[in-house]
């Protein structure tokens, strides 16, 4: 999957995503990357989030209008996007067999990350520059 928040000069937020779904896929599956609210979620009070990884996990989590939520509710994009990988981890014994990351960002451009395995990094363009962020993980 390939996920992107932007937030404009006006402070206008804006979310896309894309994915193939999962190599091997059942005909006919569709993830979560197609699904509001699960693989993308935009309120342009709070925010937003996107995610990769396992779409069946990420779909049962709701995950980004989750993180949205909670940082409609105070949480930093980056705690936000914890609990949401905390909570997979929580439905799923067998988390340590898949991946399952999401990014972040809300209406002050501060930006967050979490996933369950090393390995996911993610880039912000400010001002001109590209920074390259490695994900915070659980294991
Ligand atoms: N989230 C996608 C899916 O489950 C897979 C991916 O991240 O590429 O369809």
């Amino acid at each position: 999957t390939i996920g992107m928040l932007c937030l404009d000069k006006n402070g206008d937020i804006a979310g896309a995503c894309t994915s193939s779904g999962l190599s091997y896929k059942m005909n006919g599956r569709v993830g979560d990357s197609p699904i509001i609210g699960s693989g993308l979620f935009l309120d342009n009070e709070v925010g937003g989030a996107v995610a990769t990884g396992m779409g069946e996990a990420i779909l049962k989590s709701v995950g980004s209008f989750l993180i949205v939520e909670l940082m409609r509710q105070g949480q930093s994009p980056q705690q936000a996007c914890k609990e949401a990988v905390m909570r997979i981890i929580k439905q799923h014994p067998n988390y340590k067999e898949f991946q399952a990351a999401f990014i972040a960002m809300n209406k002050a451009g501060e930006v967050g990350s979490y996933c369950i395995q090393k390995g996911f990094s993610y880039m912000r363009y400010k001002g001109g520059k590209n920074d390259n962020f490695p994900s915070k993980f659980y294991f």
